[in-house]
């Protein structure tokens, strides 16, 4: 039996999951691993190749093309997608207009699923994600659902997006954010839903520091009763 420790974080989109997954793992020297950026990885390869959402085939055959990588260098995300480095590319708005209908896909959502069960297996790891205490890691020692008030997950990411994007709009990303939650809590494969055992954190009034002190004050009670 292993005794390696999973963190789970999920949640809505845009509620500082990576934020708080990328300082705990910091902390506590464990692997971090954003699934998003997988199956934002995964969208990009179907944009640019044009795969048919609607063709099993084409899907199963991409699915076969595609090599994702982590490369956890500072505890970011850095992604390659047929080694070429896409972690920029990936949060453009081309692939957050997408990623929701592809992550919705059964054959995608297995192909990894599986790739994300391999990478957590016998390592310490912080995985952020929709289904990660669900169905990635349902046995994950400590798990955390996030969750923020939408106008304010909206404007964090404005904030971020408009550096590199002058002509987004603060609507265009509330518009993005409301539509992929709408998309990842109805669809039919593992929607995004709570955990019956995950802590919820709601920090719409929290800063970074404040939400890592309270994640890290959670995982010492269940490591040390
Ligand atoms: O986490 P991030 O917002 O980058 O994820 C992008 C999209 O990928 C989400 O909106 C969701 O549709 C999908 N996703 C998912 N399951 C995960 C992680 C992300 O369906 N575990």
């Amino acid at each position: 039996m292993s005794n390696n420790i999973v963190i789970a974080i999920d949640g809505y989109s845009s509620c500082g999951k990576s934020t708080l997954a990328k300082a705990l793992a910091q902390k506590l020297h464990f692997i971090y691993i954003d699934s998003g950026a997988m199956y934002r990885a995964v969208t990009l390869y179907f944009l640019r190749e044009r795969v048919n959402l609607h063709d099993n085939n084409a899907i199963a055959q991409a699915l076969k093309n595609i090599h994702l990588n982590f490369n956890s260098r500072d505890y970011q995300s850095h992604i390659t997608l047929n080694d070429e480095e896409v972690s920029e590319e990936i949060r453009q708005m081309p692939v957050s207009d997408n990623v929701s209908a592809v992550a919705a896909i059964k054959e995608v959502r297995h192909e990894m699923v599986r790739q994300q069960q391999r990478m957590g297996r016998s390592k310490n790891i912080v995985m952020d994600g929709r289904d990660i205490g669900t169905t990635v890691f349902p046995d994950a020692q400590l798990k955390i659902f996030m969750t923020a008030d939408p106008k304010v997950r909206a404007e964090r990411r404005y904030k971020e997006l408009s550096l590199k994007n002058p002509g987004i709009t603060l609507e265009d990303v509330f518009e993005n954010i409301a539509h992929r939650d709408y998309q990842d809590t109805t669809r039919e494969e593992s929607p995004l839903v709570r955990a019956k055992d995950a802590i919820i954190l709601d920090n719409t009034n929290l800063s970074p520091d404040e939400q890592l002190q309270f994640a890290l004050d959670k995982l010492s009670d269940l490591l040390e009763p």
